[in-house]
């Protein structure tokens, strides 16, 4: 089945997405700037907490950008994909406790080894798992698999059994700022598209609503490291 929308046309559009950052931006200085002049008159300091609310949003979207603005594969390297998922989850784990979230794990690898950006493919399974875990804030079950396919790559699968996501949803997900979260930045997917992208690899969502929602990671062969005219088949 190949539904994998291809979400490197919408990542391109530079224009839209500096003007809708902008916008995210600008929301949360407004409101900064109003609550300040009112701090300044009325001296009421519990206005403070919307000013530091409102910068921590704005910090939370430039630390998201940020990860966008490093060039691609720039620390690329052979590390173990076992050992940097269970390192993932231990960090997870304290978060997941919280929750109320059990996490099952399955890694049947008999080679973990790939090449990678250790720090962008955490980065990638934590922004995951956040996801899976933000959508089931009365508890849940999260199962982490990763095996080795036919072909050669090796997938890793996200599942949880939350609500679910509307078909109608579904093509919005990695747009940037796209979420349905209060306090999301809706960059979470936008990155992990671009990062799996940069390895040379794709990343499907499979949803049904009541029953859950499972993340799929393809990560090519050992050794296969993207470059620009890499078209795989043909
Ligand atoms: P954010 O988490 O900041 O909202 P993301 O890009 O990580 O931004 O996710 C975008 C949106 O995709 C979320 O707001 C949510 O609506 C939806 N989504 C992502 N993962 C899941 C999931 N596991 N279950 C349900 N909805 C999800
Ligand atoms: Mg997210």
């Amino acid at each position: 089945a190949e539904e994998m929308m291809d979400r490197t046309e919408k990542l391109s559009v530079v224009g839209q997405l500096a003007a809708s950052i902008a916008h995210e931006i600008r929301n949360p200085l407004t409101v900064i700037k109003g609550f300040i002049q009112l701090l300044n008159q009325m001296k009421n300091i519990q206005y403070l907490e919307v000013v530091l609310g409102e910068l921590k949003r704005i910090e939370e979207i430039i630390n998201d950008l940020l990860v966008l603005a490093k060039p691609q594969s720039s620390k690329m390297e052979k590390l173990n994909l076992k050992e940097l998922l269970e390192s993932t989850i231990a960090f997870f784990q304290s978060e997941a406790l919280l929750h109320d979230i059990d996490i099952q794990t399955n890694i049947d690898l008999a080679d973990p080894n790939i090449t990678g950006e250790a720090n962008r493919l955490k980065q990638v399974f934590i922004n995951i798992l956040k996801n899976a875990s933000e959508a089931m804030p009365d508890g849940g079950r999260i199962d982490l698999s990763a095996q080795k396919l036919q072909d050669g790559r090796i997938v890793i699968k996200i599942e949880d059994n939350g609500p679910g996501i509307p078909e109608e949803r579904m093509q919005n997900l990695g747009q940037p700022f796209y979420s349905t979260k209060e306090k999301g930045t809706g960059l979470g997917l936008m990155i992990c598209y671009r990062i799996i992208k940069n390895h040379g690899g794709d990343m499907e969502i499979k949803s049904k609503v009541n029953e859950g929602t499972t993340v799929h990671i393809f990560l090519p062969e050992k050794g296969t490291l993207p470059s620009e005219s890499d078209e795989k088949g043909s």
